[in-house]
């Protein structure tokens, strides 16, 4: 049953996930430089100029199906007719008569269409005879032939600035005959953990110590944007070392990420230093996990400081650093796909902050798509997010919910 909202737990100080989004995205400012790469080096980059075919593609009419070409004026309105077959016309080998009176020509799938033939018949409507070919009543003038300039004309943009290339943008590019294409430069991403308690893989954990994982969850998500990355490593809550690190960042990056240190107790030093610095912002956002963000800018240079938490780290990730990083790089970031499932597994939720609770989504004996909880939800439990493979996205005003309601849920498949 969803219970009334407590007045604390919508906290005016605090902004809601959209609001966060806007800004962020809103603020941050696209690369300008580009370069020149073989259509191969342009997979996951951002296309700097809209690209146009060079011509018609296909460039001549050819043949949607293996069969024969003929002239539709010589097909029977009833019964049936024998035509001469003249020649073949196979992909690469074309024919190069002209289709006369009573004459056909066998012809492949993608073969060019010859001169004087108009509609292709399927090879299972006909009946070989010899150098003849039987061919019944009711086709229809033009079937099956595909013409110049179905798919693309000449001068049609093909792929738009912008564009984040994909598989199907490499080959159509190769399609057209082009080798090279413009691309926008891949911002670089400085990024550090921050925390006294870290520990490097390798090194004996003492009392209290543990392993940076936030750096290696970083790198992996980072690999999958159009992105330069420099791992700065760890560095100790000291005032100088920060200081040290956000100066260095700043200059070598476009975007700095950090994690760790913007909870409360270390938040006012973390940001002394950095108001020093730049403009930052700290924010509590109303979502869970990850309320504590840091945003803002370091001269030319812009600024996002996670919360330390590793499941936090995924989410704000996910829904803030993501869209931040593809505007820069010069894509339009799009909203994280939504879908609905029937919820197989009670779920605990207060009022007043949107969750973003691991799931996992399947699809049941029933045809159907259902989500369940991975379990324990806590933002330091880095097991659920390896075990989910998506995000229940709980409204900010929802209470509990039961098993048997629809929620919406994130998949994760292609993000991490
Ligand atoms: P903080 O915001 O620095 O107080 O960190 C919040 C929690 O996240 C603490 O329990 C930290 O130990 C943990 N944490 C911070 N940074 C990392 C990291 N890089 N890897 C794993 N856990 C971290
Ligand atoms: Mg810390």
């Amino acid at each position: 049953m969803p219970q009334p909202p407590s007045c604390d737990e919508f906290d005016p100080n605090s902004l809601t996930v959209e609001q966060a989004y806007e800004r962020i995205v809103n603020d941050v400012r696209v690369v300008d430089s580009g370069e020149t790469v073989a259509i191969r080096a342009a997979l996951n980059r951002v296309i700097a100029h809209d690209v146009a075919a060079p011509a018609d593609v296909p460039a001549h009419s050819n043949s949607a199906m293996d069969g024969y070409a003929v002239r539709a004026h010589d097909l029977p309105s009833t019964g049936k007719t024998r035509l001469q077959v003249a020649g073949a016309s196979f992909a690469g080998h074309p024919f190069d008569g002209q289709v006369g009176d009573g004459q056909c020509v066998r012809i492949m799938t993608g073969a060019v269409m010859p001169d004087g033939a108009d509609t292709v018949i399927m090879q299972e409507n006909t009946t070989r005879d010899g150098d003849f070919v039987e061919i019944g009543a009711g086709h229809t003038p033009g079937d099956n032939v595909r013409h110049p300039g179905e798919d693309l004309r000449a001068g049609d943009t093909v792929v738009e600035r912008g564009r984040l290339v994909n598989a199907a943008d490499i080959g159509l590019l190769a399609s057209l005959g082009i080798a090279e294409v413009d691309v926008l430069r891949r911002p670089t991403v400085a990024y550090f953990s921050t925390g006294d308690e870290l520990k490097g893989i390798g090194s004996p954990l003492q009392k209290g110590d543990i392993y940076d994982s936030n750096r290696y969850t970083l790198h992996a998500m980072l690999q999958r944007l159009p992105v330069e990355t420099i791992d700065m490593g760890v560095v100790r809550d000291d005032k100088e070392d920060v200081e040290a690190a956000f100066k260095e960042a700043a200059e070598n990056a476009d975007l700095v990420i950090t994690s760790g240190g913007v909870s409360v107790g270390e938040a006012d030093y973390i940001k002394t230093t950095l108001e020093k610095l730049g403009q930052v912002g700290f924010w509590k956002i109303a979502m869970k996990p990850g309320r504590p963000l840091s945003f803002g800018h370091l001269g030319n240079t812009a600024f996002l400081g996670l919360p330390g938490n590793p499941v936090s780290v995924m989410a704000t990730f996910l829904l803030f650093v993501r869209p931040a990083l593809l505007k820069i790089a010069g894509t339009q970031p799009q909203p994280l796909p939504r879908f609905s499932a029937m919820l197989d597994t009670d779920l605990k939720k207060r009022p007043g902050r949107t969750d973003f609770q691991r799931g996992i989504y399947r699809m049941a004996d029933d045809g159907k798509v259902h989500v369940s909880t991975t379990g324990l939800q806590g933002s330091h439990v880095l097991s659920s997010m390896s075990r989910a493979n998506c995000l229940i996205e709980l409204p900010r005003e929802q209470g509990n919910v039961a098993a048997g309601e629809r929620v919406d849920f994130i998949p994760l498949d292609a993000l991490l």
